[in-house]
């Protein structure tokens, strides 16, 4: 491609929050990568906390976990499904993260003699972490989505650096504004004047938005359009419309056909002829929209009124369901409200049964419930972190007698700590980044179902975790019928060899399989997640369908 400066696009929100900015940034980091741009996605979040790995899911949904360890926004999660690219600690910046480099300068001396203040200093350091990612010319395009709606407080030096930028870096930059257009049933009416008044306040804050894209139930008229464009010193074409689509993965079609990636390189003077190549997009769409079977399957939890704390989870399960083209419900079962007694009743119309990854002791005797049904009713398992030390628990529990065998998460003090807390997290005081994270090499054993599910012995996959597998007990546990599936061989903090059990199976079921590793983070539209892939297939055995002939993707 013809060479260009990197181009720096800033998307953000007004009206209200949760409009769907990381989708629309996705949606246009897809349709540029398609037509051949090399781009990548950022997120700038204006709170305080260095990263969302101490939030409770409550507050900011999933956790995501990128290859190098960086604990993040959801949104990352978004932006590497649809773009199939890795991201990495510099894409998610925050607000505290930002101050803990100026706070740190300072006491180094790097400002010496000056006051430090939020004007320059905040601020160039957010442009600084914004250039970051151009370095090294990796990327033709940058996409940087600021968190939070304008006229936050909160949100103030990102704006007024974005103001800077444009400033200095003139064409090379633009700004897409996502908003709300509200309709009134009584009046029979959109209503633009949520938008003007966004907009408004972004002018008072000296960034004159380029494109202004409109969160919608009804489509747009001319007028509407026009108006927009008026009151807001748009192009009329450089309204854009989003309407709610039926799937996430719709909108980068939805986004292509009102031609944003087109006013977007028009923008950005780089060349816009053609269309973007999406057949493999469309394919997968296709298959998506018109599954020739249904399943249900349960994923067993204990945020689960909250669908955002197991996004990565439920994407994965739809990406695997669109390559066996089976459409897989996922049924959200309360841990808590799960017992020995009514398990039957909960999971008996469930074709494959997760349990989630999670921390604490909350809900965890109802997972034990649903792992010893799935177990004894050889309905299809997969144990993800914290679900499978659980079902480690319960088979040490059931099948190897140990009644009060247990995670040191939970009992301290047990008198057979299956799982216990890995060596060099012993003295760990500090709670933020400090699990064992990101990806690690597993080594599968050739006699398992994993080394048949993903076709190949050497797999890297990422985690976020603080306990693991006793290897004092792999002894007991293969005797008695459990298989060390995959093994992390490393080194301790002396340097000493060793290994660590980061898959088991059990042989004599169909499909029972706990992970340490967390396969969700990695499964894109492009490589549904083969461990996904096979699940949904067993769930689909288990049911007795038929499934289309197509090999699943390894
Ligand atoms: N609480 C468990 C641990 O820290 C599992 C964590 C998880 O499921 N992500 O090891």
């Amino acid at each position: 491609m013809h060479k260009h400066k990197t181009k720096f696009i800033f998307v953000t929100g007004g009206v209200a929050s949760s409009l769907g900015k990381g989708i629309i940034s996705a949606s246009l980091a897809r349709l540029l990568l398609s037509r051949g741009y090399r781009t990548t996605i950022q997120k700038l979040d204006p709170y305080i906390n260095i990263d969302p790995g101490t939030l409770n899911p409550y507050e900011h949904g999933e956790c995501y976990v990128t290859e190098d360890g960086a604990e993040t926004d959801l949104d990352l999660g978004h932006y590497e499904r649809f773009t199939n690219i890795p991201t990495s600690q510099a894409n998610n910046v925050t607000t505290g993260r930002i101050y803990l480099s100026v706070i740190e300068k300072e006491r180094r001396g790097d400002y010496l003699g000056h006051t430090v203040q939020v004007i320059p200093h905040v601020t160039d350091e957010i442009k600084r972490r914004v250039r970051l990612l151009a370095e090294g010319d990796k990327f033709d395009v940058i996409i940087t989505e600021i968190g939070g709606t304008v006229g936050d407080i909160e949100s103030l030096p990102y704006v007024e650096a974005v103001r800077q930028l444009t400033w200095e870096m003139g064409e090379d930059v633009m700004v897409i504004h996502l908003t709300y257009v509200p309709y009134l049933a009584a009046a029979g009416e959109l209503k633009t004047k949520p938008t003007q008044h966004s907009v408004k306040t972004m002018l008072e804050q000296g960034l004159q938005p380029d494109v202004i894209v409109c969160r919608t139930e009804h489509p747009l008229s001319k007028g509407v359009r026009a108006k927009v464009a008026l009151f807001c010193n748009v192009q009329p074409e450089c309204v854009i419309e989003s309407q709610d689509a039926r799937s996430i993965y719709e909108v980068p079609l939805l986004m292509q056909k009102e031609g944003l990636d087109k006013q977007v390189l028009k923008i950005l003077k780089l060349p816009y002829g053609g269309r973007p190549n999406l057949t493999k997009w469309r394919s997968f769409l296709r298959k998506l929209e018109h599954p020739h079977s249904e399943i249900q399957v349960a994923l067993v939890g204990k945020y689960v009124e909250l669908k955002d704390a197991y996004k990565s989870i439920l994407e994965s399960f739809l990406q695997a369901g669109a390559v066996n083209q089976c459409k897989v419900k996922v049924k959200m079962v309360h841990s808590e409200h799960l017992d020995k007694d009514n398990v039957e009743a909960q999971l008996g119309d469930c074709k494959a049964i997760l349990v989630a990854p999670g921390f604490g002791k909350r809900g965890i005797e109802g997972k034990l419930a649903a792992i010893e049904y799935a177990r004894t009713k050889n309905v299809p398992f997969l144990g993800i972190c914290l679900g499978m030390q659980m079902c480690v628990i319960e088979f040490a529990r059931n099948v190897l007698g140990w009644k009060t065998a247990n995670s040191t998460e939970m009992d301290p003090k047990t008198k057979y700590p299956v799982i216990h807390i890995m060596d060099e997290q012993k003295n760990v005081k500090n709670m933020g980044g400090t699990m064992r994270l990101g990806a690690y090499p597993c080594a599968l054993e050739k006699e398992s179902l994993l080394y048949k599910v993903y076709g190949k012995k050497d797999i890297s996959e990422r985690h976020r975790h603080r306990y693991e597998f006793n290897n004092d007990y792999i002894a007991d546990f293969e005797a008695a019928g459990m298989k060390m599936a995959g093994i992390n061989h490393g080194t301790n903090a002396e340097g000493k060899g060793l290994i660590r059990v980061e898959a088991v199976e059990l042989p004599s079921h169909p499909f029972f399989v706990g992970v340490q590793f967390h396969p969700e983070y990695k499964s894109t539209v492009e490589n549904p997640h083969p461990l996904f892939v096979a699940f949904v297939r067993a769930a689909m055995d288990y049911a007795g369908i038929h499934h289309p002939d197509e090999t699943a993707k390894k």
